[in-house]
């Protein structure tokens, strides 16, 4: 269910207090918070919910992982080089 965990609260890192998942699940409207994998991963299967209820986030968020690796390697392989 999309409102199952909207009573968990957790520190919000960019605004300073506490917070509650129902904000975090729809700050933008109907969509998520960009750092909702990273802020609730600790208190529930944050990454299956997201999977489940915001598929496009979540596919996002994997090319932009994969775009973050790409750079870390390309990076050492520049310093590999030099
Ligand atoms: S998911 Fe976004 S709004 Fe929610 S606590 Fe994290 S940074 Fe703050």
């Amino acid at each position: 269910m999309l409102t199952q965990y909207d009573d968990l609260y957790n520190r919000c890192p960019m605004l300073g207090h506490l917070v509650a998942f129902a904000y975090c699940r729809s700050t933008s409207g109907d969509t998520p918070c960009r750092k909702l994998a990273d802020c609730w991963f600790q208190r529930f299967p944050v990454e299956e919910y997201i999977r489940t209820y915001f598929p496009d986030q979540f596919n996002a968020d994997a090319v932009s992982q994969k775009g973050r690796l790409m750079t870390i390697l390309e990076i050492v392989k520049r310093l590999q080089d030099e």
